[in-house]
């Protein structure tokens, strides 16, 4: 947790950022899917333009929310620690590839509705299990955009020694154990997590549609976990560090 009340509140108004970032653009991916007939190929090339189009866009947004969020976050955050807020510069992320977009499209498009067709689904199911994989994709690429920024950020900044996982009180197992880690440390060479990826994987940071965690920048060893933190690390310590234990307690599953 931020060591600042106003660090804080900035972080929780980021992850409400963010999500409204994502809910708009999968609910116009959603109306886009709505309109094709995955039996007219013409439809279906229409849909991957609009998704090119409502995802990039998305992309961008997530970036600039994050970016403003880094350096506001960042001012805080020095600033209760009595430290000089030296500059830092974190540019935005370059655009997604083109062929990202495509290529989510394509896996779950005509041949993906096709194969559940063939085993089984109804056209109106199949169509419906396309769209949930795509947006599950669509959710990662949209938030790659903010992803970049705080990772580049926490990697260029020299008052910045680490950063926490920052998991909502309903995320995945995976994601509780991983926030349950608490603050990961820049020195911590060994600490899991702290390869950098394609961006996408970097810090351990992969990004479940149901999840959205974050990445908190961590500039003071005093700085404390988040309720959810708290609650995740004391699971894992009742569970006595077995994942399926834990997972039973996080997602009440058998
Ligand atoms: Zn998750």
């Amino acid at each position: 947790m931020a060591v600042s009340d106003l660090g804080t509140a900035l972080t929780e108004a980021h992850g409400r950022a963010q999500k409204a970032v994502t809910g708009r653009a999968l609910k116009e991916l959603e109306r886009a899917w709505s309109a094709v007939d995955p039996a007219d190929p013409v439809s279906l090339l229409r849909y991957a333009e609009s998704a090119e189009r409502i995802v990039s866009r998305a992309h961008g947004a997530s970036a600039r929310a994050a970016l403003s969020y880094l350096s506001r976050f960042r001012k805080a955050e020095l600033n209760a620690l009595g430290l000089v807020a030296d500059g830092l510069s974190v540019s935005l992320p370059n655009a997604l590839a083109s062929g990202e977009v495509d290529a989510l499209v394509k896996q779950y498009g005509q041949g993906f509705v096709a194969r559940l067709i063939n085993s089984g689904a109804s056209a109106e199911e199949a169509k419906r299990l396309a769209l949930a994989r795509q947006l599950g994709g669509a959710v990662d690429l949209v938030l790659s955009g903010g992803r970049k920024v705080i990772d580049d950020g926490i990697t260029r900044d020299r008052r910045c020694i680490g950063w926490r996982r920052v998991a909502s009180g309903s995320c995945c197992s995976f994601c509780a154990m991983l926030a349950s880690r608490g603050a990961v440390y820049k020195d911590q060479k060994s600490a899991l997590g702290t390869r950098k990826g394609n961006g996408r994987g970097g810090r351990g940071a992969g990004v479940h549609r149901a999840c959205q965690c974050r990445m908190e920048p961590v500039y003071s060893r005093k700085s404390k976990p988040t309720p959810n933190e708290a609650r995740y690390e004391r699971m894992w310590r009742e569970s006595g560090g077995d994942p399926l234990e834990f997972r039973r307690m996080v997602e009440g599953r058998a």
